[in-house]
């Protein structure tokens, strides 16, 4: 076990988790971070729009900004330790269990702040029909498959609408399908999928199931009472976001999806537990909204506690 005395550790390497370290740096504060894979940035990796919102300077993409967090990691000497994945917190010792190298390992902490952000929900109950080929969660690493086709996004929340705005550019015919009869997806998108002569929105429908020969050719929705066929090619589920606090399970207030349930100075049911970003069921899941908590909670426990 490693004893980290007065220790802050902090989960994940996201923008949450480097802020609070950056802050925390510069007052001379002890912690550490434990990063699951092999890189900080977290989700910003996976951003291939512009960042047209963060007013810090022309960035292109997410990579652009892991590239700068790396960078930036490297320079201040941030404490991360990578490829830690924590598996399970024990809250009567204080620690928080990772695993490195298929060992696992045992860390004590006073403050635990957790910063592991979310990640995309994936939907595998249509997977092993035959269509995986054609059934997708992200686009834009493979947007020329859907050149010329007839795209389905399953969702209704920004993602969903923000996909099939891309899609109505390339692909030949586009439905968005919505469970619900109402829109989570802010107002301005809906807008231009109304005014998109290419998109067809169908609400109160679910997907039922898949058909086709060798390829996907149609899916049925239905609303209970009648089912649609459509004549699609290609599927796309955007349905959302699920927090990365599975080891918190049990121990904390969390909302039913999983997300912690912290005050206004981030704190959890635990008064030894934090947490920022995107884990939280009060976030608004923005790169500069996580930036905020980490600096805004460094100040907190510096104010509290040292
Ligand atoms: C496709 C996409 C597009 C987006 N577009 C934008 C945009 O245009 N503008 C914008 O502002 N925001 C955008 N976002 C959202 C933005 O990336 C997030 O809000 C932000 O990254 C959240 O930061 P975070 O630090 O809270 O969490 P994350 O970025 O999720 O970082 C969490 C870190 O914790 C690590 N971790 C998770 N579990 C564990 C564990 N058990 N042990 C150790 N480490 C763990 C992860 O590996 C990760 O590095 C987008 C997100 C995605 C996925």
């Amino acid at each position: 076990m490693i004893n980290t005395g007065n220790k802050i550790v902090i989960i994940g390497a996201g923008p949450a988790g480097l802020s609070l370290s950056a802050s925390l740096m510069i007052a001379g504060v002890d912690h550490i971070i434990l990063e699951k894979i092999d890189k900080p940035g977290g989700q910003t990796g996976y951003i291939n729009n512009s960042l047209d919102d963060l007013i810090i300077g022309n960035i292109n993409n997410g990579k652009k900004l892991t590239k700068k967090f790396k960078e930036f990691v490297t320079k201040h000497r941030l404490p991360v330790l990578y490829n830690c994945n924590v598996m399970s917190i024990d809250l009567i010792n204080k620690s928080v269990i990772y695993e490195n190298k298929n060992a696992n390992t045992e860390i004590k902490f006073n403050i635990l702040v957790v910063a592991s952000g979310s990640r995309l929900k994936i939907d595998n109950s249509f997977n092993g029909l035959g269509y995986d080929d054609h059934i997708y969660h992200r686009i834009s690493r493979n947007i020329d498959d859907f050149k010329g086709k007839t795209s389905s996004v399953i969702g209704n929340g920004d993602n969903a609408a923000i996909a099939a705005l891309k899609l109505s550019e390339i692909s030949d015919r586009v439905f968005l399908i919505n469970r619900s009869d109402k829109w989570k997806a802010r107002k301005d998108l809906i807008a231009r999928i109304n005014k998109t002569n290419n998109i067809e929105t169908i609400i109160n429908h679910s997907l039922k199931s898949l058909h086709g020969r060798d390829r996907l050719e149609e899916i049925r929705v239905s609303n209970d009472k009648v089912d649609k066929i459509i004549k699609c090619d290609k599927l796309v589920f955007k349905i959302g976001y699920l927090p990365n606090t599975e080891f918190l399970s049990g121990h904390i207030d969390l909302t039913e999806n999983g997300y912690m349930i912290c005050d206004e100075n981030f704190r959890s049911s635990d008064c030894s537990i934090y947490g920022i970003g995107d884990v939280l069921s009060s976030s608004f899941k923005r790169i500069s909204v996580a930036i905020g908590h980490g600096t805004q909670l460094a100040s907190i426990l510096i104010r509290d506690h040292f």
